[in-house]
């Protein structure tokens, strides 16, 4: 309505070029010129440039209506946005001010801020409800001294950690942080450690910290509480770094380029697990709390005992494999050659993990990143449901076009890819999340930068850490399964074969070149390696072999994926009663008898 009035009497709209800079959303307003429209009423878009109505922002969840830039939020407008309503109880709403270095003007200037943001400083905390989950929660505003993390920031956020330590309840902490309040000096930089330590304690605990960072987190935030989370969101574009740009074009003198340290950067460099849009953000963090609720996740791992009308002879002797064995016969399907298998396995039109990953689970979230290098496209993680039960889940993913296996790096996996794994899975022991691992690759990545980044230690790393875990692990090979780089994913509880995938030590023509030398001798190789799911059946290398009654394709794959999601129940139901120790002691002696 305000702009229709404001369309009326203006025409076109207000022109803002002669303003010298635009204004964060609810910044001090620069539209102040302009005659008899209400002051407060229209802004200039500090993003695009262009007129935009205020109304219309917080209608947008402050964003600019035009061009979908990302304004600051207030801390108790966040909670308005984010939490159920009328849940927020503010905790240490009034700390006693300070002023360890007795710094002359400082308390005057923080009279000042609280005065005009009607706020005590630059943190608010407390408990809430988001979507029905409770939490505990703390929220930094960047217009208080650049929401800087003095002692009173440093100590209500880790009194709340502490708290939710306290109350066994999860943490969601919105960093927004220009840095270290210099007018505290060395007590600033003690709150780093201060606030680390806390987590610390809450994580052993065994409770679950979600990080969202906002336009801008730096400094000594970034170098604590921001970067610690078991799970860090970002908002789109936002800000995050140590050392500002600033400092970085000043100290080296080199222009940054475009990008640089924005959301988007960190997340390929792996250090984000999501990028979350503002209106998304509510669903998905109750969603990752409930994922790492571990009273749910006992709960619905024990209704698996009854998902299965299998016959239990069935299960035990030879599982899928007799039911396989009995539908050959009778449909008259002639046995493929294991170089035919070879070739199913690495046809591109067979359906890669992500397929079948669609069918079984349900509301996929994905994480990305090792937390140190990279996020692999050859690897893809996150949470899931399966028939309610949250749940691991790892693949390692082939592309489906020329464009997609670049991305995928062709499902050869990069030493950051491993960690990613590794990561996502330590996540799932420390939250008792059952974890299915796909495996469908030609093998690890062989290349330099592979060698750069350690794919051996990578690896290796993964076949000892996934060794100790005390939930169940089940892998499943969809189609190759090529030597070191499937084995990471494998040291599993049971592991399990679709019929036409293969699982190997090399390739069959490297073999064939070592052996014969003579790689066209690939088929006969194929042959006396036993690579097939049935060999590796009577080697006792798998439990499982999933039928494909024709080779799996887009025709088929349901059927296919109804096979696997039947196996899976079974498999769960089989653990809910065993204790985590034993859980893992049996994934040792299964690979003790080797
Ligand atoms: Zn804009």
């Amino acid at each position: 309505m305000l702009r229709d009035i404001f369309e009326k009497r203006m025409g076109k709209g207000p022109d803002f070029s002669r303003l010298k800079r635009g204004v964060n959303a609810e910044g001090d307003n620069d539209a102040r010129n302009l005659p008899e429209i209400p002051d407060n009423m229209w802004k200039k878009c500090n993003f695009c440039g262009k007129p935009i109505l205020t109304a219309d922002v917080k209608e947008n969840l402050y964003r600019c209506p035009k061009c979908g830039g990302y304004f600051r939020v207030h801390a108790y407008r966040r909670v308005e946005i984010l939490c159920d309503e009328g849940s927020f109880q503010e905790w240490d709403k009034e700390m006693p001010f300070v002023n360890p270095l007795d710094f002359p003007g400082y308390k005057a200037k923080v009279d000042v801020t609280k005065e005009k943001f009607k706020l005590d400083e630059a943190v608010i905390s407390g408990e809430c409800l988001i979507n029905g989950e409770r939490t505990a929660l703390c929220i930094c505003d960047g217009r208080f001294i650049m929401s800087s993390m003095g002692h009173n920031v440093g100590e209500k956020i880790t009194r709340a950690i502490e708290k939710a330590t306290e109350m066994r309840l999860p943490i969601v902490i919105y960093c927004c942080s220009g840095g270290a309040r210099m007018q505290e000096g060395i007590i600033s930089l003690m709150q780093m450690a201060k606030t680390s330590e806390a987590l610390k304690r809450h994580h052993d605990a065994g409770l679950l910290y979600i990080s969202v960072l906002t336009n801008p987190t730096t400094g000594g935030v970034t170098a604590s509480f921001a970067m610690l989370g078991d799970v860090i969101l970002a908002e789109p574009k936002a800000l995050i770094g140590f050392a500002g740009p600033r400092v970085i074009e000043q100290t080296i003198r080199q222009k940054l380029p475009e990008g640089f340290q924005r959301s988007e950067f960190l997340l390929k460099h792996g250090f984000v697990d999501a990028i979350v849009k503002r209106e998304d953000q509510r669903e998905v963090i109750s969603e990752i709390i409930r994922l790492h609720d571990k009273d749910l996740i006992e709960k619905s791992m024990k209704t698996f005992g009854r998902v299965s009308d299998l016959d239990e002879a069935e299960i035990s002797a030879d599982g899928a494999v007799n039911a396989a064995g009995a539908e050959e016969k009778a449909s008259g399907k002639t046995e493929s050659t294991a170089w035919q298998r070879v070739l199913i396995s690495r046809d591109p039109k067979r359906p890669t993990a992500k397929d079948y990953m669609d069918l079984i689970f349900d509301d996929f979230i994905e994480l990305h990143g090792d937390r140190c290098f990279g996020d692999d496209g050859a690897v893809i993680g996150g949470l899931a449901y399966f028939h309610g039960l949250p749940v691991t889940v790892i693949a390692q993913q082939k592309g489906k076009n020329t464009k997609d296996n670049i991305l995928r790096n062709f499902g050869m996996p990069l030493p950051e890819g491993y960690r990613k794994a590794l990561r996502l899975m330590k996540q799932a022991d420390d939250f008792r999340r059952p974890i299915i691992c796909l495996i469908d690759t030609p093998g690890a990545y062989p290349g330099m930068e592979s060698e750069e980044r350690g794919q051996g230690e990578a690896i290796a790393r993964c076949l000892y850490e996934m060794s100790g875990v005390k939930v169940p692990v089940v892998s499943l090979v969809v189609g190759e399964g090529g030597s070191g780089g499937a084995l990471a994913l494998a040291v599993s509880n049971e592991v399990w074969m679709l019929e036409n995938a293969i699982y190997s030590i090399l390739s069959p023509e490297g073999f064939a070149s070592i052996l014969y030398k003579d790689s066209k001798k690939a088929p006969e190789a194929a042959e006396v390696m036993k690579i097939t799911a049935a060999d590796l059946k009577k080697l006792n290398v798998i439990e499982k072999i999933i039928r494909e009654d024709e080779p799996a394709s887009s025709e088929n794959i349901h059927e296919i994926a109804k096979l696997i999601d039947e196996e899976l129940s079974d498999f769960l139901a089989r653990y809910k009663d065993k204790t985590p120790d034993d859980i893992a002691r049996e994934r040792y002696d299964r690979f003790r008898s080797f």
